[in-house]
Formats: structure tokens, C-alpha cells, sequence
């Protein structure tokens, strides 16, 4: 067959797309009757299309871009790497100098004792570890009846069998047979949507509870862990009431019950500070990690691991691992990407800088007639979609209706916005300069504008 290119016709390379390219999370039938969108090529937080539109990347990619796109330097080593040493595993008791030096450098910058690493290829594979790491933490420990690990709906830990129990999305659930046992999921700390009744503070504290009494009704002795990510992020960038870590944090520590935090978006600068834990001042015995980890550049994820759960963990046989724990061209990368985000500054860029000028202007599309909300940490943020901004209501059609027009909008309008329901998504390369941000939250006002005229229009009111 002869293949494609990036300068083939945009028709040709949908129609090739259609005929033979499984999308995730797509609606396959719909999709090709309408056509993929094909990404040609990205400089910075812009991406090229077939047809030549440049697009101002909001979401980072899928939230991993952290460093940007046409990092040079990121090529070149993983070039010289897959020259040195392309492959080898890290089973059998072998080791090779990426995988040794990464997680060094991850115990380095991972907060407390989280000084232990296992490499894994994605942040679903890092989950499915955790899940198996903290149970079989118990059963060394002479507890193997704790076994039950609780989270939250709306929750996002991965697609794989186990991940996808973990993660608390229905449609996830609904197709497969998940969850799979032993996984329990209590409310999530959505105020705008959920918690309207009382104030932020005191629903952060109920929702907080709500994991204390699920342990009671468990039973402590069989509770294992409590996984959440620090601010969630397909779940809509919902950020929590600051009453709700603190809180958690005493309840797992008063129930000795393992808190994993899935930093797999929150890592790596986004938040402003290198973990969303950190963050959230909360000290978790294991984070997962992935995406930001390379930027996106390779495939990789891991645990990072306390040295007590390391330790326990050590005095066995540990039966599990993936041919691509640790591989050699992506940890190379990956501790590439680690040193521009440093000798850059990113985070502090974020945390004092840029960050503070985006929450700023992120902010005043609350002034839009139809945003009752904005919420934003670092460089993670969403907006709310309301026909009637006091009563929080929403629009006369089902959830997503309005979200998904809007975000057809920001796509004509060259802007990468995605859509929860009726949540409006950013989560912008870390590089984001002033001037972005600018275009960024100009064009996300315009596409409000014109999705505020269609439901107008269509008496969504
Ligand atoms: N955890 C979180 C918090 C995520 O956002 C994601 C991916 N969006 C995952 C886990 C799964 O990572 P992956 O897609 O690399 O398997």
C-alpha cells in the first residue's frame, strides 16, 4: 500500500482514518460520517492541521504537554538513547542507567519519603499496580482481609479492568463488566453541582465524612487504601472546598488506611507546585504519575512509593511488571523533560507568574452571561455552564447538550477547550505565555458568545 503524509489530502487521510482506526473514548460510526480532525504537526501550545488552521492547544494534549511541543532536545535523547541501549527490561534482577537515574531524580523531587519507584507504561498500568501493590502490602503485613479500596464517582484512574474499577465513571463501568471487586466509591466533593444546599466549607467537610463512614460501614480492618486525584481532572477540573483534604487527611490517618494520590494530570508543575499534593498539603504513601512525567513525549508512568510500602513490598516477591517498566528510551526522556521543567522554572512560572495572570483572566469569564463558576489551580480550570448563575440550574436539555456546543465553537474558533457535561476544560502547556493567555480567554468569550446566541435560539433557557 502506499501511505499517507502529513500533506495528503485532509478527505483521503479521513477516509483512510475511518476505514481501519479504532478511536477511544469515540463514537466510531458517528465519527466517520463526520470526519477525524487530523493533527499534522505543534510548535509550543500551537498544533497544525491538515487543512493549515492553527490551533491554540488549551488542553495540553491530553493535559501532558507540559513542556510544549517541538522540544528538540527531547528528540535528540531519546535518538541517542535508542542508539546506546534501545531496549532492555528491568525483571531478573538487571537494572540500565535511565531507570536507575529517573527514579533517583523522582525520589528527589517527590515530596516526604516517596522514595521508591515502579515504572510502568501509562498512568492506567500504574493504577492497576497500586491496586495490586496495596493489597498485597496488607497480606505481608498479616492483614490480607484489607482488601477494599476506596474511591470517589467521578473519579478518573485509567480504562484498564483495574483502573477503570478504581476511577468512578459510569460509563466506563457500564461496558465490560467493571467494577471489578472489592473497589467502593463514595461522593466526590462537586459543590457547584452537588452541594448548593451549604456553604463550600461545610460541604467540603461532609463530603470529607462521607469517607469515614464508609469505612466504618466496611469495617476499618478491611480497608486498604483511599485513592483520589488532588483536584480531579476529567471529571471536570472539579477543585475542592480547602476544608476537604485537611479532613480527609486525618481520617486516613486515624484509620492507618494507605492514601494514594493519582498525580497522573496533577504532577509535574500543573498545580504550581511539582505534586498537586503538595498542593493540597496532603502526604500521600504512594502517588501515581504519568503524563507530565515526559510531556507526553513517550509513554510512561509509575508509582512513587513510601519507604515504609516500599519496604514491606521488598520482603516478597513482588509478581507483577510490564515490559516497558522503565524503559530505557522513555525514562531517557522522561529525565530530559524533568530538567527543562527545572533549569525553566516552570513551576515556579506557574506558581508565581503566568499562573497568576491566568487565574486572573480565567476568572473574569464569570462576567459572561451564562459561566456561574470558575475554578482554576495552576494551570487546570474549568467553568461552569448555567442558564441561571444563583440557582446553579441547568440548561433545558440533557447534561453535555450546551458543553459539547460551546466546545464545537472553540474548535471553530481554533481553540482546544473540552467539554464535561456542562463544564468547560482548560489545562494549557506550563509555556503558556501572557500573550496566549490572552487569545486564549478571547477566544474562549467568543465562543461562549456564539454558543449563548445557538441556545438562545433553541430555547435552552
Ligand atoms: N489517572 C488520571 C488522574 C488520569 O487523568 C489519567 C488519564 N487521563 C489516568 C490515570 C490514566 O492514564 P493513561 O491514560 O496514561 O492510562
Amino acid at each position: 500500500m502506499t501511505l499517507l503524509t502529513a500533506n495528503s489530502p485532509t478527505a483521503e487521510l479521513q477516509a483512510l482514518d475511518a476505514a481501519h482506526h479504532m478511536h477511544p473514548f469515540t463514537h466510531g460510526q458517528e465519527l466517520g460520517a463526520k470526519g477525524a480532525r487530523v493533527i499534522t504537526r505543534a510548535e509550543g501550545c500551537w498544533l497544525t492541521d491538515s487543512d493549515g488552521n492553527r490551533i491554540l492547544d488549551a488542553m495540553a494534549g491530553l493535559w501532558c504537554v507540559n513542556v510544549g511541543y517541538g522540544r528538540k532536545e527531547l528528540a535528540e535523547v531519546a535518538a541517542r538513547q535508542m542508539q546506546e541501549l534501545p531496549f532492555y527490561n528491568t525483571f531478573f534482577q538487571t537494572t540500565h542507567v535511565p531507570a536507575l537515574n529517573l527514579a533517583a531524580k523522582l525520589a528527589e523531587l517527590a515530596p516526604g519519603d516517596l522514595n521508591h519507584v515502579f515504572f510502568a507504561g501509562s498512568g492506567s498500568e500504574a493504577n492497576d499496580t497500586n491496586l495490586r501493590m496495596v493489597r498485597t502490602y496488607w497480606a505481608e503485613k498479616g492483614q490480607p482481609q484489607r482488601d477494599v479500596i476506596i474511591s470517589r464517582w467521578n473519579a478518573y484512574h485509567g480504562s484498564s479492568v483495574g483502573s477503570g474499577s478504581l476511577g468512578g465513571m459510569k460509563g466506563i463501568h457500564m461496558q465490560g463488566g467493571l467494577p471489578i471487586p472489592g473497589v467502593h466509591h463514595i461522593d466526590q466533593p462537586n459543590w457547584w453541582s452537588e452541594g448548593g444546599y451549604s456553604t463550600p466549607e461545610a460541604f467540603g467537610l461532609e463530603r470529607a465524612r462521607a469517607l469515614e463512614a464508609a469505612i466504618l460501614e466496611i469495617g476499618p480492618d478491611r480497608v486498604a487504601a483511599f485513592i483520589a486525584e488532588p483536584v480531579q481532572g476529567a471529571g471536570g477540573v472539579i477543585v475542592p472546598p480547602e476544608t476537604y483534604w485537611p479532613e480527609v487527611q486525618k481520617i486516613v490517618d486515624k484509620y492507618g488506611i494507605l492514601l494514594i494520590a493519582d498525580e497522573v494530570i496533577c504532577g509535574f508543575g500543573r498545580t504550581g507546585e511539582w505534586f498537586g499534593s503538595q498542593t493540597m498539603g496532603i502526604r500521600p504513601d504512594i502517588m501515581t504519575v504519568a503524563k507530565g512525567l515526559s510531556s507526553g513525549y513517550i509513554p510512561i508512568g509509575g508509582s512513587i512509593v513510601s519507604d515504609e510500602v516500599a519496604s514491606v513490598i521488598g520482603n516478597t516477591e513482588f509478581n507483577h511488571g510490564y515490559t516497558y517498566s522503565g524503559h530505557p528510551v522513555a525514562c531517557a526522556v522522561a529525565l530530559e523533560n524533568l530538567r527543562i521543567i527545572e533549569e525553566e522554572g516552570l513551576v515556579e512560572k506557574v506558581r508565581d507568574d503566568t499562573g497568576v495572570y491566568l487565574r486572573e483572566r480565567f476568572e473574569s469569564l464569570t462576567d459572561h452571561p451564562m459561566v456561574g463558576e470558575a475554578k482554576i489551580v495552576g494551570m487546570m480550570g474549568s467553568i461552569a455552564l448555567t442558564p441561571q448563575k444563583e440557582t446553579r440550574a441547568p440548561f433545558k436539555a440533557e447534561a453535555g447538550t450546551v458543553g459539547f456546543k460551546v466546545r464545537e465553537r472553540c474548535f471553530a474558533n481554533n481553540l482546544i477547550m473540552r467539554h464535561v457535561g456542562d463544564r468547560m476544560i482548560i489545562s494549557p502547556p506550563l509555556v503558556i505565555s501572557r500573550e496566549e493567555i490572552d487569545t486564549l480567554i478571547e477566544r474562549a468569550w467568543q465562543s461562549l458568545d456564539e454558543g449563548y446566541a445557538a441556545v438562545k435560539a433553541e430555547g435552552l433557557f
